[in-house]
């Protein structure tokens, strides 16, 4: 029997309750299945820095022993860190969200994956009119760790320029920097996902109208679409894409990007299904690949029982998808899921007027509608 180690890293906020559903789907897809899992919870963001401070240690967002079990493990569960306990004015104090840059920096995590896919029973959630979002189901694929927040970066406070008086002001500068083999690496992984996807069809997005590296992008996408001749291959610029993506979403199927064009298209594209609550994503690279829901901690939620977990949940079944290659279980949690949409069971984040108030779950019932729907 083929046996996996998990590190769950519940976080803050909405964060414990929403992994907690995920694990009781995984630990019964894993029986369902005939595998093994052994599941691990490690602190991590506002946690990790209170468990610190509580033990009189220097206060960090990703501790050492966390760092050890997500590299040892098969894959890492995530759910999100952050709070306003941990907001401060002081630049120097330990922020949750610095585990989350350092644990994907440190797993050398270079790539992004976000499906979007509109559930039919939720095309009323969309801002878009639900004829357009019939049959949308596309994967973003961002690269993650180069481009423009990776590049060098300048800031001179009293530059010489054409202003009145032959000053600037303050000047600053973002260097957008890629090497072949970063981009390479991207676009191979793009290729080979749409071969294996029924629509077989691959957009990759550049400026390259205006931006050199945008014309490398271009050069290595069009050297790899020899090698990948069944895709559906495809160019389109950027400004293009934002406007396609909700002018005619169902026309895609991957999308392959450098990074912050693929950050601000897949918070476009996630606006498609109009609920964060439903959404999941996946880093993957050198090290241990990690899976985590698209959206934050939610402080508002926390400890209330009302959090969506449903984009945990689909987060476990990327981990299956991407993580483990058991494509088997991940299917199954996906069915389990749609199924319970369409039994009409709502979190309140995704419930509308038409919802009856008998629908409307909590975060724990909701885990408890998709364990039942998994068989
Ligand atoms: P957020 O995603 O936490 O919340 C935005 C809105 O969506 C809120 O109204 C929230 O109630 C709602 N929401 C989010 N997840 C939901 C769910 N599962 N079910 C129902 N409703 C849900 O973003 P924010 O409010 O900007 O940030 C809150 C905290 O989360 C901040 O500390 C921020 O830094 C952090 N954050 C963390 C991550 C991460 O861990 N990856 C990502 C974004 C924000």
């Amino acid at each position: 029997m083929a046996s996996y180690t998990i590190c769950c890293l519940p976080g803050d906020g909405i964060g414990p309750e929403i992994i907690a559903e995920a694990k009781r789907v995984l630990e019964r897809v894993a029986e369902l299945e005939g595998f093994s899992l052994t599941m691990e919870d490690h602190l991590i963001g506002g946690a990790a820095i209170d468990a610190c401070l509580a033990a009189g240690e220097p206060a960090t967002a990703l501790p050492a022993a966390t760092l050890e079990a997500a590299r040892a493990a098969d894959a890492v569960l995530l759910a999100s860190v952050g709070g306003p306990a941990w907001e401060s004015d002081d630049p120097a104090a330990p922020r949750p969200e610095q585990g989350l840059l350092a644990i994907r920096s440190e797993l050398g995590l270079y790539l992004n994956l976000r499906p979007v896919k509109v559930y039919a029973p939720l095309r009323s959630a969309s801002a878009l009119k639900p004829e357009l979002l019939e049959g949308v189901d596309l994967l973003i694929v961002r690269e993650l760790t180069g481009g423009l927040y990776f590049g060098a970066k300048e800031r001179i406070e009293d530059a010489p320029g054409a202003g009145e008086d032959g000053a600037c002001g303050v000047w600053c500068s973002d260097a957008m920097e890629y090497g072949e083999w970063e981009v390479e690496r991207v676009l191979r992984w793009a290729f080979e996902c749409a071969s294996r996807r029924p629509r077989g069809r691959l957009t990759s997005v550049d400026k390259a109208n205006v931006l050199f590296t945008s014309r490398l992008w271009r050069e290595v996408a069009h050297r790899l679409a020899t090698e990948w001749p069944e895709v559906d291959y495809e160019d389109l610029y950027v400004d293009n894409a934002a406007m396609q993506l909700v002018a005619e979403p169902a026309h895609f199927d991957v999308i392959c990007t450098e990074n912050t064009f693929g950050d601000i298209l897949s918070d476009e594209a996630a606006q498609l299904t109009g609920s964060l609550g439903m959404l999941a994503s996946a880093s993957l690279g050198r090290g241990t690949p990690l899976f985590e829901p698209s959206h934050g901690s939610a402080p508002d939620l926390a400890g209330r029982d009302v959090a969506n977990p449903l984009a945990q949940i689909l987060s476990a079944a990327l981990l299956l998808r991407h993580g483990l290659l058991e494509e088997d279980a991940a299917a199954r949690i996906e069915r389990a899921v749609e199924r319970v949409l369409e039994d009409g069971w709502r979190t309140a984040d995704i419930a509308d007027e038409t919802t009856p108030a008998d629908r409307v779950l909590g975060t724990r019932a909701m885990g408890d509608k998709v364990l039942e729907a998994l068989v």
